[in-house]
């Protein structure tokens, strides 16, 4: 019964996030004016708004002008109805279980297809995700709201730092151009101190960074080569052992690199380089972020290793140089959040631990 509910519901659902997928990257409000066919305008009624149904009986054409809808549409509607229905097989919780695992489906599902549609993962939508998992995480799941933030900054930490060295070896070595007042110069060196002084250290002197280019309108940024090259042999050294460095050094990264995202989605973007290669997009790191809130750290390795076969295998077949992250991501979210778990611990048994 609660696959099926999970199903329709999902139809609806996918339904509304083909105009999310269409109108959010186009800055058009998702709710007025009511859907209307892309190419002659006419207002859609009631019987063409079934999901899936109304595409069918159409032939997969406009009632009022005859052009081709694309097969997406009921695609999308037929994936959520799916996933949902999946999700209610897997925890038939309703309350608060699966409605806030639907609500994070519906997210991905959106944030893959905007992505593959235009390279960009909507502050909206990965805050918006990483603010619901936390909730989440307040009504018990995921252990609680500490454990959620805590795996959502690792999470996002590790995201942001695998960026850095491979933004690191795509430069040569030479330091990247730093953003005033926060950008990569800061997340890096939270990164250093949080493995030396702990978490709540790194975060301190990143965001004390922060404080002073705000405060002296300087920018003081240690040079990204230095931070991160440095990070490696702090943890190794650590009197602690390098596993308590490194969560220090990413918990400490994955904040101030959340943090600075916040700062800058209510500003207008600092201007690109585009000579500038750049490995990972910085939306990733967000949707690292959102995906740890929701998953464990080791349920996130799993999504991770998932996203990155995922995106190897198609990348290789279909030759794209340009190939985004974020629906490859977004598969590996969804593994991560119902059988990460599980995964890891065979992975853990099949080494004999
Ligand atoms: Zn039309």
């Amino acid at each position: 019964m609660l696959a099926l509910l999970g199903f329709l519901l999902g139809l609806a659902v996918g339904s509304f996030l083909n105009v999310v997928i269409y109108r959010l990257p186009r800055g058009q409000s998702v709710v007025r004016p009511p859907s209307h066919c892309p190419a002659c305008g006419a207002r859609l009624g009631p019987s063409e708004l079934v999901p899936v149904v109304s595409y069918l009986v159409q032939g997969g054409r406009c009632r009022h002008c005859g052009a081709r809808i694309s097969p997406r549409y009921p695609l999308v509607e037929l994936l959520t109805g799916g996933l949902f229905a999946a999700a209610a097989l897997l925890r038939p919780v309703l309350w608060p279980d699966l409605v806030f695992l639907w609500a994070f489906l519906a997210l991905l599902v959106a944030l893959a297809f905007i992505d593959a549609d235009t390279y960009l993962l909507p502050d909206s939508l990965t805050y918006g995700g990483l603010a619901l998992g936390l909730a989440a995480g307040a009504l018990g799941m995921h252990g609680g709201l500490v454990p959620a933030l805590r795996d959502a900054l690792l999470a996002a930490g590790l995201m942001v730092l695998v960026g850095g060295y491979g933004n690191l070896v795509l430069r040569r070595l030479r330091d990247g151009r730093p953003s005033w007042p926060v950008g990569f110069h800061q997340v890096y060196l939270a990164a250093l101190a949080g493995a030396l002084l702990g978490p709540l250290g790194g975060i301190a002197l990143g965001l004390l960074n922060w404080a002073l280019n705000w405060a002296t309108r300087r920018g003081w940024n240690l040079p990204e080569p230095v931070s991160l090259l440095l990070l490696p042999l702090a943890a190794v050294l650590h009197p602690a052992g390098p596993l308590a460095a490194g969560e220090g050094a990413l918990v400490a990264a994955g904040a101030l690199a959340l943090l600075g995202g916040l700062y800058w989605a209510f500003l207008p973007e600092p201007e690109e380089d585009d000579d500038e290669p750049v490995a990972l997009g910085f939306g990733d790191v967000k949707l690292a972020g959102m995906l740890g809130a929701w998953a464990s750290f080791p349920a996130f390795l799993v999504g991770l290793f998932v996203a990155v076969l995922a995106g190897a295998v198609l990348g290789l077949l279909f030759r794209r140089r340009k190939l985004p992250f974020g629906p490859y991501l977004a598969l590996g979210g969804a593994v991560a959040v119902f059988f990460g778990d599980a995964i890891w611990r065979a992975y853990l048994a099949s080494l004999g631990w």
